[in-house]
């Protein structure tokens, strides 16, 4: 599709707004050039009115509105054209033309000047279009994490540590995880870890003599199961050792995939000092469990938590993904039923996000964009929504990404008092992150003007592991800025 701006650079906003409404189109932008017309074409223009033409399907509609000021056109002319797109292809996404990852800061913003759920709703529809729906759970999501923010002691940071090694590669992953299923990858994880442990020790090192303390752990992947109990032993005796976890009110590992659990690992994690763990079915169909390339059952899904519960962890969370192909409605509504009765303290569902690295972006006939505009995955997360919140899981961190299906959200679901602490600080920027191993973002917040910096390991365990020198080179800073918290 061609997008031709007069007057006007609103590129990078437009782009997204269109992006709602064909998700898998590449655009050519045209600036002050010669406006054609014609099928595949949009116009955005500022002159002594604000006008948006867009044609599509054989359709042609147009928006007009008075000349607002400057500060306002960019949103004006984004409704502008969610109101004629909408119009064309008869989809009204839920998050209207909000395209931002963080929709809760924005709520928070509101109801720090006083706004109730209802006026938060009239603000962000009028604004941005938003649905009921989405409001409310923007709403419930701010309100109960509040008190978590509110817990938050801005002299803590969490520590996050990356295992970047999975069983195999599930067909929807776009991270950077290296299935062990390779004999490169199998041979790399012991220097990998031998390496993980002396940047966790050098990170002990500096933090001697700082007023920062450790709050919450979070050990995440990949699959962190992937490793051995031995090796998992290791990485966390050196955890304990190199830094003062004494405090510490949250202690997470994230367990993953049923494929790689077993009672010695699950021992090793509980006895070095987790406190809550994730097992993440993704889905409990198993037709959709073999079309995403995993190779558990939800049987073995059930057993492994199980086995969880009877070494005595009593805070575990389960991942699901909305719109995994093959998933159905019938199939999602049964996954949550099913996770719901299995009484997880949690319960996280993402919507499934078609990144280009995933095969399944490059390979499936699934992913037109009729399925990617389809309504039957937003019908997913409300249900959802629905059911889990009448169950007494509240929505309790909440964030969005680029190129999700029907460009909806991740939500976390907790019980009371059960929210994890990290999910919370990490989405909300709001607590120092302090990261090892192969692609950790270490996250510095200061204090006073709020500026994050960031530093980043490389991704690739191959690269941690032969540049780790030049890599760490950035420790100096984080070490200064330490000291002068
Ligand atoms: S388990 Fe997670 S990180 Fe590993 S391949 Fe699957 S989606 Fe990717």
């Amino acid at each position: 599709m061609t997008v031709f701006f007069c007057n006007n650079s609103y590129k990078y906003e437009i782009e997204a707004v269109m992006k709602l409404f064909c998700p898998l189109e590449s655009f050519e932008f045209v600036f002050d050039g010669a406006y054609t017309g014609g099928e595949g074409t949009v116009l955005v223009s500022v002159a002594d009115k604000l006008s948006v033409t867009a044609e599509l399907h054989g359709k042609k509609v147009t928006r007009e509105a008075v000349l607002c000021a400057e500060a306002d056109r960019e949103l004006t002319l984004c409704r502008m054209l969610y109101s004629a797109m909408s119009e064309i292809t008869g989809v009204t996404p839920e998050w209207g033309c909000l395209t931002g990852i963080r929709p809760v800061k924005k709520v928070n913003a509101l109801i720090s000047q006083g706004c109730d759920r209802d006026m938060v709703y009239e603000r962000l529809h009028e604004k941005y279009c938003i649905g009921r729906n989405k409001s409310d759970l923007s709403y419930l999501t701010a309100v109960t994490q509040k008190p978590v923010l509110d817990s938050l002691d801005p002299k803590s940071f969490s520590l996050y540590v990356a295992i970047p090694f999975c069983p195999t590669r599930c067909s929807y992953c776009s991270f950077v995880s290296h299935s062990i299923r390779s004999k490169g990858a199998r041979e790399l994880i012991p220097q990998y870890v031998d390496m993980l442990c002396s940047e966790l020790s050098q990170l002990g090192e500096i933090l001697k003599g700082k007023n920062a303390f450790c709050d919450t752990v979070y050990i995440g992947g990949g699959t962190p199961t992937s490793l051995s109990a031995v090796q998992l032993d290791k990485i966390m005796k050196t955890i304990k050792k190199s830094i003062d976890i004494s405090r510490i009110r949250e202690y997470t590992v994230e367990a993953g995939r049923a494929d790689t659990i077993t009672e010695d690992k699950l021992k090793a994690i509980r006895d070095n000092g987790a406190t809550r763990i994730s097992i993440n079915p993704q889905t409990m169909q198993d037709s959709v469990l073999t079309a995403i390339g995993r190779q558990h059952t939800a049987a073995q899904f059930e057993e492994c938590f199980a086995l969880a519960r009877r070494l005595g962890f009593d805070n575990i969370n389960t991942d699901t993904i909305a719109g995994l192909p093959t998933d159905t409605l019938e199939g999602f509504k049964d996954t949550i039923d099913r996770l719901i009765s299995m009484d997880p303290e949690s319960i996280t569902v993402h919507t499934l996000t078609v990144k280009r690295s995933a095969e399944l972006f490059k390979s499936a006939e699934s992913f037109r964009e009729g399925y990617l505009t389809d309504n039957t995955v937003s019908r997913m997360v409300d249900y959802a929504f629905g059911a889990l919140t009448e169950n007494e899981y509240m929505p309790y961190y909440l964030y969005r990404q680029k190129n999700t299906v029907g460009n909806l959200e991740n939500v976390g679901y907790a019980k009371k008092g059960k929210e994890s602490l990290y999910n919370v600080y990490i989405m909300e920027e709001a607590q120092n992150i302090l990261a090892c191993g192969a692609s950790g973002s270490t996250k510095l917040i200061d204090r006073e003007t709020g500026k994050i910096t960031r530093h980043f390991n490389y991704k690739f365990p191959y690269e941690y592991i032969s540049r780790y020198e030049k890599m760490t080179a950035y420790k100096t800073e984080v070490e200064k800025f330490l000291s002068e918290q």
